[in-house]
């Protein structure tokens, strides 16, 4: 059910066998396959996944390409609440590990914000990232564009650039070389660095014999109409035209809840295993957030193996018993 202020109380007196921090592709997967085996869960989600900024979903068996982001967390949202999962909009600010439990606090409410605790055996870590954009003036002519032909994802939108005249924003010397990728779908690659840092020699150079311009000058703003970016104006004055672009300018992860840990990192992507476990026994961390591809696909796929590996510990523990009690009553 979605928890009300009135049921925080009756809420955080319980131990949920597990919570899911982050409602996105990943969170409501594993929300899902934990509620179908019959294990009490709370999903706690802030809002706006990366995946509610998706405008189209490629790459995802079974379903068209014209599915949004919003519809398919709204239809997932749906099914994990038909399955009577727990789910409230809040932040998680902060987990402590209590031994054979977690203490998770919560801003709830926007005004008049209450800080709850709930406390759960497990915990799947699936709040995501973000991706870093362009900062314009006037940030509304970013998101006009970002998300329908302003890429993020090179393996999500590649091949809607095929043989497209494509801008490759970057803001870093280290990520110039998305370009690259960039070319393998199509040879019209420019490349903007917004005037953020000065580009390295070898850089350049490599650009050159690519045969891929680049522009020095930060970006005034994106032009086009309907959603369709067609250019960009510079501040030198000058206007480059484009048909589609892509922004690699880093992320944002979202895991400062995770700070009193010391789970093992790559970058800042959490190391799992092959059943999406850290280096934590009892915390699990899905989807855009641990090492692995940033896809819808494998963020669900990563919800079923975390609440898969949770069942098996808990019924391991509890053996029997479920049946036992059955019988008994
Ligand atoms: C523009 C765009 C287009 C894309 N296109 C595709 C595509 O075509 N195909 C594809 O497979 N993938 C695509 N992706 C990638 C896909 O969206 C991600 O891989 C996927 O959303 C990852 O799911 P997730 O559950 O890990 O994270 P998310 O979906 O981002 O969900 C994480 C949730 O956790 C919440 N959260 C964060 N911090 C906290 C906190 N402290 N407390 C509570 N909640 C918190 C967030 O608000 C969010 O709701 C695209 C991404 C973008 C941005």
């Amino acid at each position: 059910m979605q928890i009300s202020k009135e049921l925080l109380p009756k809420k955080t007196e319980q131990i949920y066998d597990a919570i899911v921090i982050g409602g996105g592709a990943g969170g409501l997967s594993a929300g899902i396959y934990l509620k179908r085996y019959m294990l009490s869960t709370l999903i706690i989600d802030k809002g706006k996944a990366r995946s509610f900024w998706m405008q189209e979903l490629h790459n995802y068996l079974g379903l068209p390409s014209n599915t949004t982001g919003r519809s398919l967390l709204k239809t997932g949202k749906e099914h994990y609440l038909s399955l009577d999962g727990d789910f409230l909009n809040g932040f998680v600010e902060e987990v402590i590990d209590e031994g054979e439990t977690f203490a998770i606090r919560v801003k709830f409410g926007r005004q008049n914000s209450v800080y709850p605790v709930f406390r759960c055996k497990y915990l799947i870590a699936a709040s995501g990232i973000i991706d870093y954009l362009p900062q314009l003036e006037d940030m509304r002519n970013v998101y006009e564009f970002a998300g329908h032909n302003l890429h993020v994802c090179l393996i999500c939108d590649g091949y809607e650039m095929t043989d497209q005249v494509v801008g490759v924003f970057v803001g870093s010397n280290e990520v110039i070389p998305v370009a690259y990728s960039v070319g393998w779908f199509t040879p019209y690659v420019k490349v903007f660095t917004n005037g953020l840092f000065e580009v390295s020699p070898e850089n350049r150079q490599k650009l050159k014999e690519h045969g891929y311009p680049l522009f020095e000058s930060p970006v005034q703003k994106f032009l086009g109409d309907n959603h369709q970016m067609d250019g960009v104006e510079l501040e030198d004055g000058s206007v480059v035209e484009l048909q589609s672009g892509v922004v690699s300018m880093g992320s944002k992860y979202h895991a400062n809840y995770l700070e009193n840990f010391d789970l093992e990192h790559q970058g800042g992507n959490l190391v799992t295993d092959k059943m999406a476990r850290t280096s934590h026994p009892r915390i699990f961390a899905i989807g855009d957030l641990k090492v692995g591809l940033n896809q819808v696909i494998i963020a669900a796929a990563d919800g079923a193996l975390a609440a898969t590996q949770i069942w098996r510990e808990i019924r391991r523990e509890k053996g029997a018993q479920r049946w036992a009690e059955g019988i008994k009553s």
